[in-house]
């Protein structure tokens, strides 16, 4: 395969740049192993030339009219727009996620970066009649440089959708695209050089472990947005507070439970399993129920409806439309997964689909696995406690309430949970027990613009895609005035 982009470069202060160092990362195709790209290589002094362009750029950006800022972030959300296709391209190829799917991404970015130049305005503070003979008042300023480190699994949705609000509070952003999925920043890069002010919006390229923690450590940059696993986000946690007082917020991992009660339809249950595992991104998806808790009554009926649903995926080259999952993102990730699916067995899980690659010459290159479904899973074993971010749903039963409340709040995460049952009471009851930050009743996965999403326990700090986002990317700053 030719490659993908046709730029290899990273964009610090409006030029699109290699690294200092000359190094470069490549980029595989997850489906076939060939390498489509490579990124330059960051080093700790790439992250301080991005740093000094993003802090001369954001006063300026942050004293433009509000409106005008707001202008320029829907004509950048345009020109993303008329590049879609390209980017859902090299997005397919360099991640392994399906395509149908994928056409969301880029749209879900550009509507997060409408939404958020809409409420620009909302960025204001407020007066307080503390004393009768002062006037206090508060104002809202930005932090002006903001990092922003980001996932494999959606790039540059994650990229675009989740740096809107600081830039609409008036930072200048760096982002940090993941090193297994690349690609599409450089795309990304050339349309913000010409979209954006020169330093405003800012790319850098390159391992976590390096460019990575040398944004997280840079002294001119405070705020810290971060996307990405539990353990990467506590050491994040402990890099930041090494080098200075950072605002930190975090959105990591999750074992979310898929509470479902005997008065449930168990074929709308078993789609919605399915459904809510996204094997459409190989389950590489935060917000994956991954855990399905099912009343016994109902538990054989859904298990069945769920394996027989799950076996019929159609696994293969994820830029074919009809295709339902593609390979997993890398070859340490489709380890790690191997890994949980022998735990499994040996634990003593019953496997009830997958658990083996595809047959077939296509799948002898690349990192393929078949969706994976294990009943008989217990708490005391790995795929009951901790995140795969693969295609591997387990299923639990229960007898109480009692005991549903506790397997579902039985793991250290607490993202997203979905609870299954027409009993208004129940619904509600549970929902009021479950320790996540994200619930569906009757429902799975959907993200809805302006609602808050984050994850409580040891899935995150903060809410994003609604206003707190917004206002998460400023500091307060009080004013009394003595009459
Ligand atoms: P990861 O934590 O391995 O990497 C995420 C990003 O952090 C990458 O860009 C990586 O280069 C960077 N990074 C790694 N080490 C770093 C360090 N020491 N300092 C600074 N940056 C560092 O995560 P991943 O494997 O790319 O993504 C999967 C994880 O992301 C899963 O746990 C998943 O649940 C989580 N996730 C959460 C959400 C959410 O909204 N809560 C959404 C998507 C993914």
């Amino acid at each position: 395969m030719a490659r993908v982009t046709t730029h290899e470069r990273m964009l610090i202060g409006g030029e699109l740049v290699v690294s200092e160092s000359g190094l470069w990362d490549d980029s595989i195709n997850p489906a076939t192993e060939e390498v489509i790209g490579r990124v330059p290589s960051a080093t700790a002094e790439d992250v301080a030339r991005a740093a000094a362009a993003a802090e001369a750029a954001w006063p300026a950006w942050s004293a433009m009219p509000v409106s005008e800022r707001a202008e320029q972030l829907r004509e950048f959300g345009r020109r993303l727009l008329a590049r879609a296709e390209e980017i859902l391209h090299v997005e397919v190829a360099d991640t392994g996620n399906t395509i149908t799917p994928m056409r969301g991404d880029v749209r879900m970015a550009v509507e997060s970066l409408n939404y958020y130049a809409g409420l620009a305005h909302e960025v204001k503070g407020e007066t307080f009649p503390a004393t009768p003979d002062k006037i206090h008042f508060t104002l809202r300023e930005p932090y002006g440089v903001v990092a922003r480190i980001v996932p494999f699994n959606h790039p540059l949705m994650f990229a675009v959708a989740r740096t809107a609000a600081a830039l609409a509070s008036g930072n200048a952003v760096i982002v940090k695209p993941p090193e297994t999925s690349p690609l599409s920043a450089m795309v990304l890069a050339d349309i913000a050089r010409d979209a954006l002010p020169a330093g405003i919006f800012n790319i850098i390229t390159g391992p976590g472990r390096t460019a990575g923690d040398a944004l997280v450590r840079h002294p001119a940059i405070k705020r810290i947005a971060f996307i990405g696993s539990t353990v990467t986000g506590r050491a994040i946690q402990r890099s930041a507070a090494d080098a200075g007082v950072k605002h930190v917020t975090l959105e990591l991992g999750g074992k979310n439970p898929m509470i479902v009660f005997p008065d449930a339809d168990v074929d709308a249950v078993a789609k919605a399993a399915v459904g809510g595992m996204n094997f459409t991104w190989q389950g590489q998806s935060c917000g994956s129920t991954s855990r399905l808790l099912l009343h016994e009554d109902i538990h054989d009926a859904v298990v069945e409806r769920v394996a027989a649903r799950v076996a019929d995926l159609r696994v293969g080259d994820p830029s074919r439309a009809d295709t339902d999952m593609g390979p997993i993102n890398s070859a340490d990730q489709l380890r790690k997964v191997v890994g949980f699916i022998e735990d499994g067995r040996r634990e003593g899980a019953r496997l009830l689909a997958g658990g083996e690659p595809p047959a077939g010459a296509e799948f002898q290159r690349g990192f393929w696995v078949r969706p994976t479904v294990f009943a008989d899973v217990r708490p005391q074993m790995r795929l009951w406690r901790e995140e795969v971010f693969g295609p591997i749903l387990s299923v639990g039963r229960w007898r109480s309430l009692e005991e549903a409340i506790t397997l579902a709040n039985s793991t250290e995460f607490g993202l997203t949970a979905a609870i299954w049952t027409n009993d208004i009471k129940n619904a509600l009851n549970t929902a009021k027990r479950v320790r996540s930050g994200h619930i569906w009743i009757n429902g799975f996965g959907s993200h809805y613009l302006g609602v808050p999403f984050g994850g409580m326990k040891n899935s995150g700090i903060g809410r994003e895609e609604g206003i707190e986002e917004l206002l998460s990317y400023t500091e307060t700053k009080t004013i009394n005035v003595i009459l």
